[in-house]
């Protein structure tokens, strides 16, 4: 049986081969030298305190510019640096830039804001990660507690050696914690009391059928409530209607990310955005509703 390598440094093609996996070999040779060819981009989705309305924090959503294909959402390639080490270089890449973004927004005078950073399964089991988080944060002059990292809540449901050590490290350095799309994985709730997460973000899927479906409103509203007895923060994703916002409000849920808000945009909008949201409010969402307290 004959392998035939094709020209490229490691794609082989073989006839038994399906084109899917074909695809994924081409992908990962296309995102090795990515990093170095300054293809990536982030995008910064913001969030706003149902309580104020105002603009709390961002979230840095990572792109791949592929030359000729445009603009490459996380789905289609994520999975593919976790499979990989590239994840590694690929996630400090995103912390730092993600970081120093943060610092020259604050030198344009905007208001605080804390940044959301996404954490991939890979790099929590990186065992310097707690360091080189310390290490970035420190070398851009941030106060800890202007990071939050998003974490996937498959790490709930074992007991992984080094988890609870990164997360206690986390803690200690005063970096925020937040379990992601809450709701979709089985966590252990005897483990989530144990450690320090300080933020639920209720999965969109939650959301998306809100006020209207009761399932729905059932689940959202024990999600609120549970975050709130173990003085957690609660944000919702994908909130996209007026009526979802308030909805969350009345449950007492603190924060909202979604298109409602605005969707996630370059480094630069978003700082013309902010700056145009500084003057009087007039978006969809008028928060005329009390939130539960
Ligand atoms: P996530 O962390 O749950 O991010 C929220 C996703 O929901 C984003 O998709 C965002 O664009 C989308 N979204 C926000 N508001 C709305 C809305 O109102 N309606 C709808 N339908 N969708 C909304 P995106 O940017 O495509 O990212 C997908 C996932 O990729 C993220 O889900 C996250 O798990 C992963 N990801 C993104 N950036 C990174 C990264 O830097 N590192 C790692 N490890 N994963 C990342
Ligand atoms: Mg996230
Ligand atoms: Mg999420
Ligand atoms: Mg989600």
């Amino acid at each position: 049986r004959s392998k035939q390598r094709g020209r490229g440094t490691y794609s082989f093609f073989s006839p038994e081969m399906g084109a899917q996996a074909a695809a994924r070999v081409e992908l990962e040779s296309g995102l090795r030298g990515a990093l170095e060819r300054d293809e990536f981009v982030l995008h910064y989705q913001p969030k706003v305190s149902l309580e104020t309305g105002r603009v709390v924090g961002v979230e840095a959503l990572l792109r791949w510019r592929r030359p000729g294909r445009g603009l490459i959402p996380p789905d289609r390639f994520v999975p593919v640096l976790e499979s990989t080490r590239l994840i590694l270089t690929v996630g400090a890449w995103v912390l730092r830039t993600a970081c120093a973004d943060l610092v020259s927004w604050d030198r344009l005078g905007l208001p605080p804001l804390v940044m959301a950073v996404n954490l991939s399964p890979r790099q929590l089991a990186q065992p310097f990660l707690a360091r080189m988080v310390d290490d970035t944060v420190r070398e851009h002059g941030l106060d800890p507690g202007r990071l939050e990292l998003e974490l996937t809540e498959s790490l709930l449901l074992e007991e992984r050696t080094g988890t609870t050590d990164v997360l206690d490290a986390f803690a200690r350095m005063g970096v925020r914690v937040a379990i992601d799309d809450f709701g979709t994985g089985h966590s252990s709730l005897s483990r989530l009391k144990r450690l320090d997460v300080d933020t639920l973000k209720i999965d969109r899927s939650f959301v998306a059928e809100l006020p209207h479906d009761r399932e729905d409103l059932a689940i959202a509203s024990a999600i609120v409530a549970m975050g709130r007895s173990l003085q957690m923060r609660v944000v919702a994703e994908g909130v996209e209607t007026p009526a979802q916002a308030r909805c969350l409000a009345r449950l007492g849920c603190h924060e909202a990310q979604g298109w409602l808000v605005g969707r996630p945009m370059p480094a630069a909008e978003l700082v013309a955005w902010l700056q145009d949201r500084d003057r009087p409010r007039r978006d969809g969402w008028d928060g005329d509703t009390e939130p539960m307290t």
